[in-house]
């Protein structure tokens, strides 16, 4: 599977020391993480949703570059979801596979506020969802 920025392969990657047990998929290049929805299961087992606000899904207009699933065939673009908690994080997630990308500058500020929180607001995304 390859980077939908780069087009490079991703690698596993631990996206939080603090909870090895979520894995997920890192590009070398530009520092993204592609999460899966059993990485996301596994975080919200872990961790207390009750911390997290709602989601908040930007318009169109607001939205940056759209990229494409690296996980989906045929090719499906990854919808933006922000955390209510950090404006400054977008998550870029797929509705048909349930994953996750996270861009490098992203999971900087994340890991500033702690990777679960905003994950968790896109695990609240697929579950308003269903
Ligand atoms: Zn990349
Ligand atoms: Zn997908």
């Amino acid at each position: 599977m390859n980077c939908p920025r780069c087009a490079v392969p991703l690698g596993d990657v631990t996206p939080d020391q603090k909870m090895s047990e979520v894995r997920g998929l890192g590009c070398p290049t530009c520092a993204g993480v592609w999460l899966e929805q059993k990485d996301l299961e596994r975080l919200q087992e872990i961790v207390e949703v009750t911390w997290f606000e709602l989601r908040h899904i930007p318009p169109p207009d607001l939205q940056a570059e759209l990229l494409t699933c690296p996980r989906c065939t045929p090719a499906r673009h990854l919808n933006k979801v922000q955390s209510d908690r950090d404006r400054k994080v977008v998550l870029d997630a797929c509705e048909h596979c349930h994953g996750v990308w996270l861009d490098g500058g992203e999971l900087h500020a994340i890991q500033e506020k702690g990777v679960a929180s905003a994950l968790l607001d896109a695990v609240r995304f697929f579950m308003g969802k269903r």
